[in-house]
């Protein structure tokens, strides 16, 4: 790891100028630097702001940037109004992960593609501008099938974004140009520049996350599959919120992870389900709707199934419970 200079300040003010990378869990960044991936000069420790709410109100949910994972997991009303952010908590990373990790750095995390984190792989379009992507004809089972581009098949790694995608979630910013609400499906950005992942600005700073409410909260799941049951990366998942009245399903948010370069809704897949009765039938021709613009490379073929069978366990789950 290189020498890299660091300041904790206590006001938010005072962090802005300092102008430097953010740490708060550190649970990705310290890795990063570690393997060579990334190297900044300065870090900037914002664990002292005041960013750590959690508030439930008759509007929606209010998260604070620096909410812990594993209190947002545990908090009793999210568990009972907003059962999908509480279980994209649960099943991601491990409990001491969770113990440490920030909701802002788990939105921002950086793929898990093994050509990206290999400092010495010089073939990586998302790490050194226009160098080209390892991944096309090299190891790439765990690579995107949907959003994705020849530039870079990367698949965003989180859990929590596909819950705040299908929830139509903002976020909140501030940065040397002032603040900011953005909508959180317009946070990621696409393949065309890999190595530009977001629309934040340099030095701008995520504040909190803004998650409406809405009759389709309560009956709300996530589901995780992955290589193994615990500490690992999805390989399909799906976050579902429906709102059903009398059997038929007034409206249904649906996100896809594990499958996609960035958090992804599958809009047309929820407009398919809109006045249907929702059984295996409706359920899996709406999957077949969400992947239907799949692009499987070679390895990773599998997921093109493997999604729709998740999506479809994910609608048939949520449509069981109480609304
Ligand atoms: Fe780099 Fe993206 Fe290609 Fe991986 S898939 S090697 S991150 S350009």
């Amino acid at each position: 790891m290189l020498p890299f200079a660091y300041s904790r300040p206590e006001a938010e003010t005072a962090a802005l100028r300092a102008g430097g990378t953010f740490i708060a869990g550190g649970t990705q960044l310290l890795d990063l630097m570690k393997l060579g991936t990334i190297a900044p000069d300065r870090l900037v420790d914002i664990n002292d702001l005041a960013l750590r709410q959690i508030e439930i109100g008759k509007d929606g949910l209010i998260l604070g940037a620096l909410a812990r994972m594993s209190d947002v997991e545990r908090h009793a009303g999210i568990l009972s109004d907003y059962p999908v952010i509480a279980a994209t908590m649960s099943l991601a990373a491990s409990q001491q992960i969770r113990n440490m990790a920030s909701l802002a750095g788990n939105v921002l995390q950086r793929t898990r593609c093994a050509y990206f984190r290999d400092a010495d792989n010089m073939q990586c379009n998302k790490r050194i501008a226009g160098s080209g992507c390892a991944a096309l004809e090299g190891v790439n089972r765990k690579h995107a099938i949907l959003g994705a581009s020849d530039r870079c098949i990367a698949t965003y790694p989180g859990d929590f974004a596909q819950a705040l995608v299908a929830l139509g979630a903002d976020l909140h910013t501030t940065g040397p140009d002032g603040q900011r609400r953005i909508a959180f499906e317009q946070l990621h950005t696409g393949p065309d520049d890999p190595h530009k992942e977001t629309v934040l600005a340099p030095g701008e700073l995520i504040t909190a996350f803004a998650i409406p409410a809405g009759p389709w909260t309560r009956r709300s799941v996530y589901v995780k599959v992955r290589d193994r049951e615990s500490y690992a990366y999805g390989l399909a998942t799906a976050a579902v919120a429906l709102h059903v009245e009398g059997g038929t399903v007034r409206e249904a948010r649906i996100g896809l992870g594990g499958v996609a370069y960035r958090p992804w809704r599958a809009h047309e897949a929820e407009q398919s389900l809109r006045g249907k009765t929702l059984d295996e039938g409706t359920a899996s021709a709406a999957a077949r709707i969400a992947f239907a613009g799949a692009k499987p490379r070679g390895a990773n073929a599998f997921k093109v199934d493997l999604g729709q069978r998740t999506l479809v366990r994910a609608l048939l789950q949520a449509n069981r419970m109480e609304g």
